[in-house]
């Protein structure tokens, strides 16, 4: 996008500018292939603030107002990407193929002028005079600029060519690196019940706790693991879990039933109790509350409550501690997956150190940062790309204008 709109901007001004895209893979574009189940979730219907974790929220949504959710919508048109809405509000192009978003942005980056350079690895971006010197691996490289743009990513999917050489460059010209974390990564648990239930899901809401104040609440498909938790509800909790210090007591509480409240639950148990007698407590999870038997098996092991037991015969106690251990269980985290199977990186090059309008370092003249780069993470929908959709729309122009105005 940063590559596209330099190149835009230049041929709006008749200007002609040398932009040069430089790729340590072989291949651009890996983690847009990979993405939203190799479906890519281009953006979503709406987006806001509120929607990302790290830097302040002001400089965030002057980001998202400067290129909007409609914005991308519209430049995804404009090369030839139909896309098409999907609850709760996910924008996938109609082909419901990543490759399909990857070959259009490929054919535009030449449209807009601009030279792609794959297998090149930079290595070096050092400031010699006004210029900088970007040398590098591949067929040894070197190469002279007026403006760079750093677009490296974080640390997540290292496989994908993303090895934070770019906070590296960064801290190198004097940029604060804010504490990287992985993010929208699977939890960790080393409860052997929980991960004999692998391959299970259901839908669950997951309430993040620091020193018994409630960080973040999320709802949605929740996934048991052979090493722990995953699907949303999960992966976006996970950066509020890697960041958490053990002395700040972080907490995670699932609700296996997240449309009950107390009130609610309480009230269909105790019917059952009254009305159906005879049945099992495991048949009233399965059969009235429609949560899956090899789950409710689990659960009453967990709790110590003899699945077996009629529902008329189980103490008030009994049903008040399933009631509560259904909306309300302490889920037993010890920590998130990692990088390897981050889908971004919290942390990065601190916003305070980068002007919003054009995302231009304010310490190195010149110098520019776009997407995961930046210390920014957004939850699951679209929100990450968004951020790089936008951020490289206007570090392109900035550069570009920089160069022909
Ligand atoms: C499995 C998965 C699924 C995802 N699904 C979605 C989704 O559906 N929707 C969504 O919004 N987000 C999704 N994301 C997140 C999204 O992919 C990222 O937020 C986004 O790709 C960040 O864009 P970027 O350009 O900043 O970094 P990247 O996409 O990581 O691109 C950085 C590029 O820089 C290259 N590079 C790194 N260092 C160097 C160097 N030294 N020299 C030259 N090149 C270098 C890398 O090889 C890479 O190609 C997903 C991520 C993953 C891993």
């Amino acid at each position: 996008m940063a590559a596209i709109c330099a190149g835009r901007t230049a041929q709006e001004k008749r200007a002609p500018l040398e932009i040069l895209l430089l790729e340590t893979s072989r291949k651009v574009g890996a983690k847009i292939l990979m993405s939203g189940g190799t479906r890519c979730n281009v953006t979503h219907k709406e987006v806001k603030p509120s929607d990302f974790q790290g830097g302040p929220r002001h400089f965030v949504k002057h980001v998202l107002e400067a290129f909007t959710p409609a914005d991308a919508m519209g430049f995804f048109n404009g090369i030839g990407v139909e896309l098409v809405l999907e609850p709760p509000g996910k924008f996938f192009p109609v082909s419901h193929s990543a490759q399909t978003v990857l070959d259009a942005l490929i054919k535009e980056v030449g449209r807009a002028g601009t030279a792609l350079k794959t297998d090149a690895r930079v290595t070096d971006v050092k400031r010699s005079g006004d210029r900088f010197r970007l040398s590098g691996q591949g067929d040894a490289f070197c190469v002279s600029a007026r403006k760079v743009i750093i677009t490296t990513g974080g640390l997540s999917y290292p496989t994908t060519g993303s090895d934070g050489a770019g906070y590296r460059f960064a801290s190198g010209f004097g940029h604060t690196i804010v504490g990287t974390h992985p993010a929208l990564t699977p939890l960790l648990t080393n409860d052997r019940d929980w991960r004999n239930l692998s391959g299970l899901s259901l839908e669950a809401r997951l309430t993040f706790s620091k020193d018994g104040r409630k960080q973040c609440e999320n709802r949605g498909a929740f996934l048991f693991t052979h090493f722990g938790f995953s699907g949303p509800a999960a992966l976006d909790i996970s950066r509020h879990v890697a960041t958490a210090r053990p002395e700040e007591k972080p907490k995670v509480v699932i609700s296996f039933l997240p449309g009950h409240r107390e009130e609610t639950l309480s009230r269909a148990v105790e019917s059952e109790h009254v009305k159906m007698p005879k049945r099992h407590i495991q048949s009233v999870l399965v059969r009235e509350l429609s949560l899956p038997g090899r789950f409710a098996e689990t659960l009453l092991k967990k709790l110590g409550i003899d699945g077996t037991q009629t529902i008329g015969a189980s103490s008030n106690e009994t049903r008040r501690r399933l009631v509560h251990a259904l909306l309300e269980y302490p889920l037993e985290v010890e920590g998130v997956y990692g990088y390897k199977k981050a889908e971004v990186t919290a942390g990065g090059v601190d916003l305070r150190e980068v002007d919003v309008s054009t995302m231009e370092s304010k310490l190195v003249a010149g110098l520019y940062f776009a997407g995961e780069v930046l210390d920014v993470d957004g939850r699951i929908g679209g929100f990450n790309f968004q951020w790089a959709w936008s951020t490289g729309a206007l570090a392109g122009r900035g550069a570009a204008r920089a160069l022909v105005s």
